[in-house]
Parts: C-alpha cells; structure tokens; sequence
C-alpha cells in the first residue's frame, strides 16, 4: 500500500511581505501553511496594493504548498463589550476576509470571542450578530469563517464543541461556517486527547455535536498545561502534556487525512524546530 504524505505544514511568518511565507514553508517542509495577512498585533495595517498581490499570487502558483490558511489579528472580538472595540472588531473582521478573497486564501481562522463578563449566552449572541453583519457585506465572498476551539482561558468562549455548535446555528449563512480544532486548545480545555480512547471519545463527540464535515483545520500543538487547566500555552509535539501517543492518532486517524494540519509552535528564524516537528508527525503517520 503507498503511503501519502501526510498534509501538514505551520504557521509562517510574513517578514518582507505576504508572499515571503511560501518560502519558509517550502524551507522548513510545509505541505500547507498558515498565515497572518497583516500584523496581529495593530488595529490598522496598510492595505494590500497591487504589487502585494501579483507578488502572493506568483508566488502560491508556483508552489505545491496548498491550501493556505488565515489566521486573524489577535486584537479583534467579535463579542466585545465595549461599543468601539467591538466596531473595530467588526470592520477589522470584514477587512480580513476582504484581504483573503483579494490573495485567494480560502479558509479565514479565528477566536469566537471573550464576553468580558457579559456571560457566554450573550456573547455568542453577540458573535453571531458580528458573523451575520460581516457576510452581509462581503456578500458573495468564497472565503470561509473558520472558528477555532480555545483553551477557556479568561471570558473565551469555544472552550465546548457547544459553543461552536450554537453560533454555526445562530448564523445565517451557515455554509460560509468552518472549524478549526486546535489540539493544544481542547486538551487544556478538557477534552483527553493524549489516549487512543480519550482521543476516539472527543472525535466521536466532536463528530456527533458539530460534524466531521465542518472541518477545515487542525491546529497541532502540545499542551504545557496540564487537562483540564484551561490556559493556553504551547509546546513542541510530543514534549508536552499531548505526547507522542495522542498525535499518533491524530496522525493516523483516516478521517481527517484531507484535512490541513498546522504548527504553531515556538521557533526560531532558521525553522530547525518546525523541521523537528513535521519529521515527527511524518514519523507518527507511517508508525
Ligand atoms: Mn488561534
Ligand atoms: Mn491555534
Ligand atoms: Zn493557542
């Protein structure tokens, strides 16, 4: 039986432009990549010109690394309490999946939200809300709203495959709706993936509430915190609370072999880290 390569790549950055990532994914081995399409850490980022664009999609048409992910901006809420975050949480939201649809990248990544103490009920209300106002006026738009599972850490909700549940349910346009499950996420958040059952017991969960279908990443890191703890720490695969056991069935679970696997783990410019980590994954996959 031949073995095909498993589809998993990292998060890379884009140092000297958007296009400049396909580089360091081919670098450190990617298949697939994931990217930020401006800076995650400022509200306003210059808007992509023409020049950025022909040089990203030069560069994505000359490469075999496929499909690229976006994963927004850290600053944006889509259920924050205060009125001028949220409005720029809004606009910067409808921005992001603007500057996806002008590069080509299908699948926008992102947080469902903090409530900031307005309680999980309205905050996925709220998101919701934010969901529905940002495909209206990207109407049309291919690009794929793709929320991700988080740890818990503070008011965050997506901490329950529930949560997810109730805002694709809530939200209009549900065929624009995608998730990312985030292994470091869920784990921290309680869900024992580091066991073959524990790992077949939340799969069949996830399946059963959300659907295997709606599936569009996986975000692979190990956990430094502990099951359960609810905060959000990464570490390298196999080297953490995870280990080696829980990827492995990740890595061999054939219901998710098309679906995209992503580091975002620490490393350094030379990449050797990811390089590391992918080898281990490949390792995980043939064992
Ligand atoms: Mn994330
Ligand atoms: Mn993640
Ligand atoms: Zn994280």
């Amino acid at each position: 039986m031949s073995q095909i390569e498993p589809l998993i790549g990292a998060h890379e950055s884009i140092a000297g432009g958007v296009h400049t990532a396909f580089e360091r994914a081919l670098r450190a081995g990617c298949r697939t990549l994931q990217v930020f399409t401006k800076n995650s850490n400022q509200w306003k980022s210059r808007p992509l010109d023409e020049a950025d664009i022909a040089n990203y999609k030069t560069a994505a048409s000359e490469s075999t690394i496929a499909p690229v992910i976006a994963h927004d901006s850290y600053l944006i809420n889509l259920c924050a309490t205060d009125a001028s975050i949220l409005m720029k949480s809004r606009e910067g939201f409808v921005d992001e999946i603007r500057r996806c649809g002008a590069l080509g990248i299908p699948f926008l990544n992102f947080h469902p939200g903090a409530h900031m103490g307005a309680g999980e009920e309205e905050g996925i209300k709220r998101i919701v809300e934010s969901l529905d106002l940002a495909h209206e006026e990207t109407s049309g738009s291919p690009v794929m709203s793709v929320l991700e599972t988080t740890a818990g850490q503070g008011s965050a909700i997506g901490y329950r495959f529930e949560h997810l549940r109730a805002i694709i349910d809530g939200v209009k346009e549900k065929g624009r709706m995608g998730v990312c499950i985030d292994t470091c996420h869920i784990f921290a958040a309680g869900y024992d993936i580091s066991t073959p059952r524990g790992y077949e017991e939340t799969f069949t969960l996830f399946d059963e509430v959300i659907g295997l279908g709606r599936l569009a990443a996986v975000h692979v890191n190990d956990s430094k915190k502990p099951l359960g703890s609810r905060v959000d720490r990464h570490e390298h695969i196999g080297k953490g609370a995870i280990g080696e056991e829980g990827f492995r069935c990740l890595m061999k679970d054939s219901r998710l072999a098309l679906v995209p696997k992503i580091l975002e783990t620490p490393k350094g410019d030379d990449l050797e880290e990811d390089r590391v980590n992918l080898a281990l994954l490949r390792k995980l996959a043939a064992s």
